[in-house]
């Protein structure tokens, strides 16, 4: 009976796979990736392995969610022993993994998940701030730059800006400008900490430091090609600007 494991894959450094990840990998007989997901995670699979790129990008969702569950199911009737479908970080995360599984329950096919290190805690690690601070940071709040319709979703800003918590905002940076307009006009801080991370963990990895009311320009004024993660709060003060410049030097 073949078992489908929807495996965190992590953020991208290969050393921040999870063991149980690395030996599922190893083991898989198919194997299928998006586009997040490492090229030496997926060149951990064995020769064997069917390594299937599902490439599914921002924006271009619903049509291909579709197909990757009919994938998944289908993969699952080939006889093949152990299939691995790979999610960038942790699957539970803005991974979709609620219609994999809702698929996988209605074709009765049995499934694991294993977690893997999600992008905010990954970019915490990069940045060295932790993401809860006594006294600064009570709470921690995981958001979505990009609705269902596409554009940016209807969060509570008030809500959000009152908590006074850490804000991580997943697919953010196309709708950042927006976020920004409406975090202000709720009240918050023209001058909080804000900081975007491109592609956490990985030697590409850049940082830009600013405040809510300037990350907007500063990221739109750089061209970025990775992932992008956004962090707002008290807990993103005190950046160390001049190594975060050194950086954008060095990317230049
Ligand atoms: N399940 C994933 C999130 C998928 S949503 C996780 O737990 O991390 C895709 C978004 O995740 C991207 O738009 C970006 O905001 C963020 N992201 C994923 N990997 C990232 C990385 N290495 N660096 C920065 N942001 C990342």
């Amino acid at each position: 009976m073949t078992k489908i494991f929807l495996v965190g894959a992590g953020p991208g450094d290969p050393e921040l796979l999870t063991l149980k990840a690395h030996r599922l990998i190893h083991e898989a007989d198919i194997l299928l990736y998006d586009s997040l997901a490492d090229p030496r995670i997926v060149a951990m699979a064995a020769g064997t392995c069917e390594k299937i790129d599902v490439g599914k990008r921002c924006g271009k969702h619903s049509a291909s969610q579709q197909q990757i569950c009919e994938l998944l199911v289908a993969s699952a009737t080939t006889g093949a022993k152990s299939v691995v479908r790979l999610k960038g970080g942790d699957p539970m995360i803005f991974g979709r993994a609620t219609e994999e599984m809702a698929a996988l329950d209605e074709a009765g096919i049995a499934y694991e998940i294993v977690p893997g290190i999600t992008a905010a805690t990954a970019a915490a690690a990069s940045l060295q701030k932790s993401l809860t601070k006594r006294a600064t940071a009570r709470s921690l709040h995981f958001l979505t730059g990009h609705g269902a319709e596409g554009g940016l979703p209807a969060h509570d800003w008030v809500s959000l800006t009152r908590s006074g918590g850490t804000l991580v905002v997943y697919m953010g940076s196309k709708t950042l400008a927006g976020l920004a307009a409406h975090f202000i006009e709720a009240g918050m801080d023209p001058g909080m900490p804000a900081i975007a991370v491109e592609n956490a963990s990985l030697p590409t990895q850049r940082v830009f430091p600013a405040t809510i009311a300037t990350l907007p320009r500063l990221l739109s004024a750089t061209t970025t090609t990775g992932p992008v993660l956004l962090l707002i709060g008290e807990a993103m003060s005190e950046t160390d600007i001049a190594t975060a410049a050194r950086q954008l030097e060095t990317a230049a």
